[in-house]
């Protein structure tokens, strides 16, 4: 980078420090988000992690940097404080995977089952749902509930992880899936062991189940994080999107990391850049509301979840 770059780019976080201040917010960013953007957030984390710091925050503006989901899921927790998202159009293709009209149908079909709905789905989603799950809880929210049949949605791949895990249970996936993780294939796999022999394997179970099967940890992004820490290895394979290595190196510099084949990048998480949380700040832009009639149903599934765990 030249030195004219680097200091328009110095000078934007001074500015976007300053406007935070001025608003009294608070920024949280997730572990996909652009190095840059990391470094600028009071909190980084996953989704649910990151929803439940500002719960307990006594700011009442969050700046979410993420997608809007994840915005949602904050609000959903806090009603009364303002939750923006930078970027209007940072979305998740994996949550847009099931309607609310599918869902009915589906509830319909099995009307004995209880619906498991992952965090990564709209807050309409949640509030038709009987409880959400994190990516780290689903397997243990499956398992407890009770119900012996499942509609399990919207990923396919964690919901062949849950599947597998708990195979007593009757479960009906959907057919959505993260495009990001579903790259990686089981031929970047056998490379990456046969070019780092002593290196540890982590895959999110958002990857396809063969993947799932020859990994060494199937973890979700925080579970990531504890792994590289507790265990001994020098050298772990990621299969996850891209940035979350940054956060990886960050916390283990001692260790090493490579991604699983060829980065993958989440698009809609590089939506937020420098400029467009400057503009969110400056503006005061995107305000997240939601229907207080949904707001009180998808709170609930998401409050049930924390029986199950
Ligand atoms: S990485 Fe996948 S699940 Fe996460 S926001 Fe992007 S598309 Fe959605």
């Amino acid at each position: 980078m030249d030195t004219a770059s680097l200091e328009g780019k110095t000078a934007l976080k001074e500015k976007i420090l300053a406007l935070k201040n001025r608003l009294k917010a608070v920024i949280l960013t997730h572990n996909y988000q652009i190095p840059e953007i990391q470094e600028l957030a009071d909190f980084c984390g996953d989704s649910l992690e990151l929803a439940k710091i500002s719960k307990g925050l006594k700011e009442k503006v969050i700046v979410f940097c993420g997608v809007k989901f994840m915005a949602e899921t904050a609000k959903i927790l806090s009603p009364r404080k303002r939750v923006f998202l930078p970027v209007l159009g940072a979305g998740c293709p994996l949550a847009d995977t099931i309607t609310p009209l599918e869902l009915i149908e589906l509830k319909n079909k099995y009307p004995d089952a209880w619906v498991v709905s992952y965090v990564n789905t709209s807050a309409e989603i949640k509030s038709l749902s009987d409880v959400c799950c994190t990516s780290s809880n689903a397997v243990s929210v499956v398992k407890n509930v009770p119900a012996d049949r499942i509609i399990f949605i919207p990923d396919k791949n964690l919901g062949a992880w849950v599947k597998k895990n708990v195979p007593e249970k009757e479960i009906t996936t959907h057919s959505g899936f993260c495009y990001v993780h579903e790259q990686f294939s089981l031929n970047d796999l056998k490379r990456a062991r046969e070019l780092y022999p002593p290196a540890k394997i982590m895959v999110h179970p958002e990857c396809r189940s063969e993947l799932q099967d020859a990994a060494d940890f199937v973890v979700s992004t925080s579970g990531m994080l504890k792994a590289a820490k507790k265990s001994s290895a020098d050298i772990f394979i990621i299969g996850t999107e891209k940035d979350m290595i940054y956060r990886l190196e960050k916390e283990n510099p001692e260790k090493k990391f490579y991604s699983l084949g060829n980065t993958r990048a989440c698009i809609d998480m590089k939506k937020t850049t420098l400029d467009e949380l400057y503009k969110a700040l400056l503006k005061e832009r995107y305000e997240i509301t939601i229907d207080k009639s949904i707001i009180d149903k998808a709170d609930r599934a998401l409050k049930e979840m924390i029986k199950y765990v």
